[in-house]
């Protein structure tokens, strides 16, 4: 076993989109700095960011019916779907900056427009969604989407789901065109190619196994080479931990108190893929669903054309599952571990808490194939079981923590940016809305992080996202720019409409 020491600026810890993000905002920040990074799979992109480990949406809130709700005085609260879809137009402009400025190429190999649909069935849940549509479409950022429960109208925007479908049923939905398919896994390699041609130090197979803090508030992290099996030590001033699911426990080792309370709870996915080419054809749009009772909003169903690899494919779910590992290339024991002394009490109340969500997890997990299909059926009556596989995706850890909303043992569904006192460190968890909104939480992590520099970098930061700072909902008119440049520059004007 050898040892090796090296010093350096910032350490990403790996290398999923949250670190290609982070650490291509920082070099165009401050070129100068160093930054290196450790990842311990041989390459970028292989776990929650891969293309089939997620779902692809660029989630903007054009579809996801859990960012509106229903008020008891029957009007439609959109605030969420507000926040999401500034921050999702935050990415947007973000990959536009890259793209023009010559740093990736090529964005239809990670960004295509397809249709964003609402799709709902019964009396009840048309009107909701025409109230919903109502409320949205009087807001600039949902321009332009469009509500049916025309069946004529239904049949040309969804001829699949509309196929062998009983005349009598209540079914409604609205579209947006704006909507993207967005490649997550295949725009992190891109980001990683940048930063490697940045001079930006990757190591892959390399695990980052603990980490203690300096005298001078710098950070020495202890390394484990995977080919060689050898240990070294590397400092740097500032540490983002991006390891995805594995964040939890190296947030733990870092010993912050901003960190000690936190749990997390597994939740895995689990897609069904279409492999009739004949089926696949017939639809092109990302249909999205209404949760089932008591089921947690990361798994409300939804019927997906996605564009991998240049080859059109159709996926359904995500079908929640229950896996105690906290990465899919994680181990069995990562819940277990995660249990400390500091958050047990914590732990317990959430799971004294969620016995339904618990009920919920295992009634997915015995869900036969046959029983799955069934569920598919509600989207596509005349699905056949022959033409549906089953494909394992990524895994999930949702935060767990007391709130004073919820009190102890609240779960928690979006992300959490943990920072330590003195901005030295900085962890990503809870994985909603996930990968669309890295360059707006990214920039949470520069703002919490090194807010004396804030000032001096606020003219680049406004040159890659001229919406910085500003709300879009009340300034249409730099919203109407911004999506007519973007589109240009993602190449995303007039190239979907050849696919629908
Ligand atoms: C089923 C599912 C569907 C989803 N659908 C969508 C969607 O449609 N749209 C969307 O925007 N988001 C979606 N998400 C969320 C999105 O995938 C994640 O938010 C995002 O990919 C997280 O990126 P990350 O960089 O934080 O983590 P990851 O991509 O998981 O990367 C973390 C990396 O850290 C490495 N690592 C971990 N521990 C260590 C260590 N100790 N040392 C070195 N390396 C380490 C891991 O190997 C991994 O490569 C979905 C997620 C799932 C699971």
């Amino acid at each position: 076993m050898s040892s090796e020491e090296t010093k350096t600026d910032v350490i990403l810890i790996g290398a999923g989109i949250m670190s290609a993000t982070l650490g291509t905002l920082l070099k165009e920040l401050v070129p100068e700095w160093k930054i290196k990074v450790f990842e311990k799979l041989s390459n970028a992109g292989e776990e929650s960011s891969n293309e089939w480990n997620n779902a692809g949406t660029g989630h903007a809130a054009l579809c996801e019916l859990n960012y509106t709700n229903e008020q008891t005085d029957g009007s439609i609260d959109i605030s969420k779907a507000v926040k999401i879809n500034e921050q999702f137009q935050v990415s947007m402009q973000f990959w536009s900056y890259l793209v023009n400025s010559k740093l990736i190429h090529n964005p239809q190999n990670f960004i295509r427009r397809f249709p964003h649909m609402s799709m709902v069935r019964g009396e009840e849940n048309v009107t909701f969604l025409k109230k919903r549509y109502e409320t949205m479409s009087n807001n600039p950022l949902f321009k332009g989407m469009e509500f049916s429960d025309d069946r004529e109208k239904l049949v040309e925007w969804i001829p699949l789901i509309m196929q062998d479908r009983p005349l009598n049923e209540a079914i409604a939905a609205t579209k947006s065109d704006s909507g993207t398919d967005v490649n997550f896994g295949a725009l992190t390699r891109m980001l990683f190619d940048h930063l490697k041609n940045t001079n930006v130090d990757i190591k892959y197979k390399h695990s980052v196994e603990n980490m203690e803090r300096h005298n001078d508030g710098s950070w020495e992290l202890k390394v484990k080479n995977l080919d060689s099996g050898s240990v070294e030590r590397h400092s740097a001033a500032f540490v983002f931990i991006g390891g995805g699911g594995g964040s939890l426990h190296l947030l733990q080792k870092s010993g912050i108190p901003e960190g000690k309370q936190i749990g997390g709870f597994p939740v895995s996915g689990i897609f069904m893929s279409c492999n009739n080419p004949e089926v696949i054809a017939q639809h092109h749009a990302k249909v999205y669903g209404k949760a089932k009772k008591g089921a947690p909003p990361m798994s409300v169903p939804h019927l997906d054309t996605r564009y991998i690899d240049n080859k059109q494919s159709l996926l359904f779910g995500p079908f929640a599952g229950f896996s105690p590992n906290f990465l899919k290339n994680g181990s069995m024991f990562d819940l277990v571990t995660s249990v400390t002394p500091n958050n047990v009490f914590t732990m317990l109340a959430a799971g004294a808490k969620e016995m339904s969500l618990t009920k919920y997890l295992i009634q997915q997990v015995m869900l036969s194939k046959e029983q799955r299909m069934e569920e598919l059926r509600e989207f596509i009556p005349g699905a056949k079981s022959e033409d549906w596989d089953l494909v394992t995706a990524g895994q999930r850890v949702q935060v767990i923590k007391d709130t004073e909303a919820g009190g102890k043992g609240t779960l928690q569904f979006g992300t959490e940016v943990v920072t330590s006192d003195d901005g030295s460190l900085a962890a990503l968890l809870g994985a909603s809305p996930g990968a669309s909104t890295a360059a707006h939480v990214m920039l949470e992590v520069i703002q919490k992080c090194f807010p004396q520099y804030m000032k001096e970098w606020e003219p680049k930061i406004k040159e890659m996202i001229p919406s910085y700072g500003e709300s879009l909902m009340e300034n249409p008119e730099l919203l109407d720019d911004i999506h007519t440049h973007t589109s240009q520059t993602l190449g995303l004007s007039e190239r979907e409409l050849a696919f629908s």
